[in-house]
This record gives C-alpha cells, sequence and structure tokens, in this order.
C-alpha cells in the first residue's frame, strides 16, 4: 500500500501517521519516500478493514491499493474444481453455456436443448428469474420453471446455469440447478453474493456494466471470503442499452486471465444485442484467451419474448462452434 500526504505535511504528522500505522498494521514494513510511505504487510485483509482510520489521519492525502492487496484471496485462489460440470464438447475445454435468453415455456425450451446438446454445447443456459428495467416486461415464468430444469437435465445429461436475483430462490436453485448465475445487475449486490458463496454451487459471476477489474475480482472476493471458490468470470459488454451495446471489452478479458486463475468466459449476445454481431464478438472473446461463451440460442429467435434479437438460432450456433474450432 502507498500513502500519500498532503503537500505541506508537518513533521509531527508524520510522525503520528507511522505510529498509527505500527499500531495498526502490526509487523508492517514502512519505507518511506518523498511525500509517501509504502506499507508492506503479510495480512493484507487487514488493510480493508482499518484503510478508513488510516485515511483519517492529520497529513493524510489518499491510500493506493494494488490489486493484490484488495483482492488477496481471489488472485491467490486456484483454477476452480469444474471437473464434470460442462460437458466436453467438440472444442474441447473450452466452456459453452448456451440457451434461450430465458425458459418461457416448457416445449419449446426442451426441444432446444435437445438440439443444443447434439450441437455440442456444454451447459444450457435455464434462467427463470429476469432481472428487468421496467416491471412490465416479461419476469420470467419463475419456481414454476424448476420442473421444466429438471426435465431438460435428465434428458439431455447437460448442467443448468440459473440466475438468482434474490437470496430467496438460492435453495431451490441450488436444489434443481448446477451453476448459480449472479447477473451484471447484481454484481454488486453484496448480500447476494453472500448466499451464492454458501449455497455451495459453482458461481458464474458476470461483470456489471461500467464495472472496473477491481470492483468485478472484489465481488469475487466476496464469494471466497464467503467459502465458494468455484468461480466463473463473464464478461458481457459495457451497456444495458440494447440500442447501442459497446460490445465485448476484450482487454478486460485479458486482464482478467492475467490477474487471477479463475476462469473467464464472454457473453457476446448481451454485449452485441444483435444477432448479426453475435459471431464476430464470440470469435474475438476466443483470440483474446476467454476459456468459454454463454450465447443466447434458440429455436426460434423471432418468437422469443426476450431478447430474440440478439439469440442465435441452432445452425448459426453450429456454423459458429465450427469456426471456434478452427482457432482452438
Ligand atoms: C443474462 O445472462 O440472462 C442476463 C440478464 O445478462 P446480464 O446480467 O449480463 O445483463
Ligand atoms: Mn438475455
Amino acid at each position: 500500500m502507498i500513502i500519500r500526504f498532503k503537500p505541506g505535511c508537518r513533521a509531527a504528522e508524520l510522525n503520528r501517521i507511522q505510529d498509527k500505522i505500527a499500531d495498526l498494521l502490526p509487523g508492517a514494513a514502512l519505507a518511506l519516500g518523498r511525500g509517501f510511505i509504502s506499507v508492506r504487510t503479510c495480512r493484507p485483509e487487514l488493510l480493508g478493514e482499518r484503510l478508513a482510520l488510516i485515511e483519517n489521519l492529520p497529513g493524510v492525502h489518499k491510500t493506493e491499493l494494488s490489486l493484490k492487496e484488495t483482492c488477496p484471496r481471489t488472485l491467490a485462489a486456484p483454477p476452480p474444481e469444474l471437473a464434470g460440470l460442462f460437458k466436453k464438447n467438440a472444442a474441447k475445454k473450452f466452456i459453452i453455456i448456451a440457451g434461450p435468453c430465458a425458459i418461457e415455456d416448457e416445449a419449446s425450451y426442451l426441444a432446444a436443448a435437445v438440439r443444443l446438446k447434439a450441437a455440442g454445447v456444454g451447459a444450457l443456459r435455464a434462467a427463470l428469474f429476469k432481472p428487468r428495467t421496467s416491471p412490465y416486461s416479461f419476469q420470467g415464468v419463475g419456481g414454476k420453471g424448476f420442473a421444466i430444469i429438471k426435465k431438460a437435465k435428465s434428458r439431455t445429461g447437460l448442467a443448468a446455469v440459473t440466475e438468482a436475483t434474490s437470496e430467496t430462490q438460492l435453495a431451490d436453485i441450488s436444489r434443481f440447478c448446477d451453476v448459480v448465475q449472479i447477473g451484471a445487475r447484481n454484481m454488486r449486490n453484496y448480500e447476494l453474493l453472500k448466499a451464492a458463496a454458501v449455497s455451495g454451487k459453482p458461481v458464474l459471476l458476470k461483470r456489471a456494466p461500467g464495472a472496473t477489474l477491481k470492483e468485478w475480482l472484489l465481488s469475487a472476493e466476496y464469494l471466497i471470503k464467503y467459502g465458494n471458490e468455484n468461480i466463473i468470470l463473464c464478461e458481457r459488454g459495457d451497456s444495458f442499452s440494447k440500442p447501442d451495446p459497446r460490445g465485448l471489452d476484450l482487454k478486460m478479458i485479458r486482464r482478467a486471465l492475467t490477474a487471477a486463475a479463475l476462469p473467464v468466459i464472454a457473453d457476446p449476445s448481451h454485449a452485441a444485442g444483435d444477432n448479426d454481431l453475435v459471431p464476430a464478438q464470440a470469435l474475438a472473446a476466443v483470440r483474446a484467451g476467454a476459456d468459454g461463451l454463454m450465447l443466447e440460442t434458440a429455436l426460434n429467435p423471432e418468437s422469443a419474448i426476450m431478447d430474440g434479437r440478439q439469440t442465435l438460432t441452432i445452425p448459426a450456433f453450429a456454423g459458429l462452434l465450427k469456426e471456434i474450432r478452427k482457432l482452438r
């Protein structure tokens, strides 16, 4: 950590800052520079807890923490145990999660699930609870859809990835599904993160539009601190607004891949907002090194109540898979 002083910080203030750091961060090594002190501690989790008291000290301008000091557990976490969760597919170890934006009705979902299995997906999108900007928009079929997920799983043998929008859904999601998705809107819902951590299921954590790498990994840090290292990060672009999606942040994918050992996948569907643009975004994510993709795919996107515009048909999805295989 670097502690920067205010211009004109007096000697008495400086001494007090040093004494106080020794007090607050026992065992820390301090090195005084021009206008700053650098602090090395082997207990970085104490920094988060005691930072405010350091920042309150007269003479302190600001503190700067490295990513490793901010998210110590996430940066040190080993690759998660996901063996057997995603069916091996034609693109080898690559994670491919596909399915409609939301489960809308049993017949179309089961038919899509069977076709997706044949096309080579690793797991199914299985959304029942949809976080919508407008309360008048389709909210998902809700809890009655768990029976549909059960059927889809038994017909295909595929894992189901289901978004939780509230802590109250987690018991059923853990019972009927295989991966808890934390959507972009809820990346900063810290109570939901804590509850998802203790659900015992792997968590797919989407980056919120505009969130920095640090903020995204801090949400992963919540999951790990509360007991769950089985995390998949998912980049999904920087905009919620349909007419103006800004695409995937490819550099963010690379930065996340190099910062931590967690798998990083990409969701080109929500990033592109238009199925004509999805394949190019998907292939760009693969080239950036992504460990997998989440793709909205349905039997008949034109009749989808949700996100049909950005949903691939099954033949288009199969064609994209072929292109991905060429790159891997
Ligand atoms: C989704 O994947 O179903 C979704 C709602 O996406 P996001 O959270 O990225 O907006
Ligand atoms: Mn969607």
